[in-house]
């Protein structure tokens, strides 16, 4: 089944056309949620990328809706970059190195931004950038190597790379902890029950509660939520045990 569907957008700049892709709204059930909210559907992330470095001429823009005029989806006549070029800035986002590299990309649009939406944008983007360097942490077990989804050999170096994924995220974790509580700031308080966002909404702030330490406020949150889905109910055990790492909750 075809996932995902052709886009096209073009730089303000320079002009030249960039070719994208866009998931099919009815994958999205079939995705890979971590307790951080990042979903990936076969190694892609659902959330667009909004901020773009044009692989031409390096103008950065924004595309806050993937939708016309910003996109197209018909294929126009004249060349087109690839998505590789321009999908997280182009880095090779399997390594630790490109891992790194696209923390510094968010960092360095920060110091440019003076817009509340954009900053949680960026914020959470970051965030989730800093926990990609852990977010496979549960693949280092022995468990997971018995379950044979990799061979030894694959696992032991999958391994290596995970062990060197969380030297980097220590090294960051000061300033990983100081992006989470900004992002709190940003988001606490910004919708009322009768919103529609307020839900994901509350289930972020307990989160960035728990992977700062605040134990007590992510329970606060969790005792006023009346629904016990798989995803609380894990939360909750990792609140209770006081564990602070993002985790895989389906997949
Ligand atoms: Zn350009």
């Amino acid at each position: 089944m075809i996932k995902f569907e052709p886009i096209y957008l073009r730089c303000p700049q320079c002009n030249s056309w960039l070719e994208g892709h866009k998931l099919r709204s009815e994958m999205v059930n079939s995705s890979i949620l971590y307790s951080d909210g990042k979903t990936l559907n076969d190694d892609y992330i659902i959330t667009p990328q909004k901020i773009i470095i044009c692989p031409a001429c390096s103008h950065w823009f924004w595309i806050e809706h993937y939708e016309e005029p910003a996109i197209t989806t018909t294929k126009p006549t004249e060349w087109c970059y690839g998505w590789n070029t321009w999908r997280f800035f182009g880095v090779h986002f399997a390594s630790n190195e490109g891992k790194t590299a696209l923390i510094e990309h968010y960092k360095s649009f920060l110091t440019s931004i003076h817009n509340i939406e954009r900053e949680i944008y960026l914020r959470r983007m970051l965030w989730w950038a800093y926990n990609d360097l852990v977010r496979n942490f549960y693949q280092a077990s022995w468990n997971y190597l018995f379950s044979g989804e990799m061979s030894f050999n694959v696992w032991r170096k999958n391994r290596n790379k995970i062990f060197k994924g969380m030297w980097l995220f220590r090294h960051y974790h000061e300033e990983y902890i100081d992006n989470c509580i900004a992002l709190l700031r940003l988001v606490e308080n910004r919708y009322s029950p009768s919103d529609d966002e307020y839900e994901r909404s509350i289930l972020e702030i307990m989160e960035l509660y728990r992977e700062t330490g605040q134990y007590g406020k992510a329970q606060e949150i969790l005792d006023k939520v009346p629904r016990r889905t798989h995803y609380i109910a894990n939360i909750e055990k990792k609140v209770k045990q006081k564990k602070d790492f993002v985790f895989l909750v389906v997949g």
